[in-house]
């Protein structure tokens, strides 16, 4: 397994290998890799020969005073379960690599990036889009796995992948949960033992909802309340939002014509986690 930091030597080895007709599979981090990144290796290990991981805390996809300085990091840890999954290269660039001194151009999704939890991170789907373009760019995969964990980080890749014809296949991945059912997330660390333990509240409300949905309620506002008062009643979350859109686009619902996403954030201390679900168009 190579480590590269160096845009010029990834590029070299992607199109080598291009040139020998090797399926490069693609799975962008931001490292402190847990069993929810190692399914999205494995998954694009299913269509793919060589796998490129990076891994890369985006600085543009926090805003000032989120948890850019303390997001947790360990590249030695990193590397080793890269190894183990016969990851063919690591991409590891720094800052001064990934954004030139007058970095000032940007990716937008002027509509989808507003949504959901672009609500209370403005910023942050403009910094997820850019880096992922720019990470196209450079490593020149022929497919990409990305977890259905952040859905609407999913839906607004996969509009820039169509709107600016990126030739890159676009594949999510399944949600990985710990035994209890809470999302893996690196962030996860962030909690402490009473915030972990109720942190599963995310979690039952989901379930609670897909039951509802199962046995026929298609009122989806009464589905969210039931939620809220869920999660209120049994932890000391403080709600973001929960909220149903339409999976494919993030617009309103057609559960006759297309799949529901319920997405949630939720703070458990400082500690903003995000999970969801998605119901199936009948
Ligand atoms: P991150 O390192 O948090 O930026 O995540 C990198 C990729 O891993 C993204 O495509 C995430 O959606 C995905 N991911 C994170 N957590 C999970 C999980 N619990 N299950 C599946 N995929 C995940």
């Amino acid at each position: 397994m190579k480590v590269i930091k160096k845009i010029s030597e990834i590029r070299n080895w992607s199109a080598q290998e291009r040139k020998s007709e090797k399926t490069i599979g693609f799975v962008p981090t931001m490292g402190y890799l847990h069993e929810g990144h190692l399914s999205l290796i494995r998954e694009a290990k299913k269509y793919a020969e060589d796998i490129v991981v990076s891994i890369y805390v985006n600085p543009a996809q926090f805003a000032p005073g989120e948890d850019f300085e303390r997001y947790p990091r360990d590249f030695e840890r990193d590397e080793n379960l890269c190894r183990k999954e016969d990851v063919a290269v690591v991409f590891y660039p720094d800052d001064r690599e990934m954004y030139g001194k007058n970095h000032n151009t940007y990716v937008i999704n002027e509509e989808l990036s507003r949504l959901l939890c672009g609500k209370s991170r403005p910023t942050h789907f403009r910094g997820v889009a850019t880096v992922v373009a720019k990470l196209f760019n450079i490593v020149q995969p022929h497919l990409a796995v990305f977890g259905q964990k952040d859905a609407q980080q999913f839906v607004i890749l996969k509009k820039m992948v169509d709107d600016l014809n990126f030739n890159v296949k676009m594949m999510a991945a399944p949600i990985v949960r710990e035994t209890d059912g809470l999302a893996m997330s690196s962030r996860n660390k962030y909690l402490n033992s009473t915030e972990r333990r109720e942190a599963v509240v995310l979690y039952e409300s989901l379930k609670m909802a897909e039951k509802e949905y199962d046995s026929g309620n298609m009122d989806f506002n009464d589905i969210i309340a039931r939620m809220h008062k869920y999660i209120q009643h049994n932890s000391s979350a403080r709600i973001d939002y929960i909220e149903y859109v339409n999976y494919s686009d993030l617009g309103p619902v057609d559960p006759q014509k297309a799949d529901t996403l319920i997405a949630l954030a939720a703070y458990f201390g400082k500690t903003r986690l995000i999970d969801n679900t998605i119901l199936k168009q009948r």
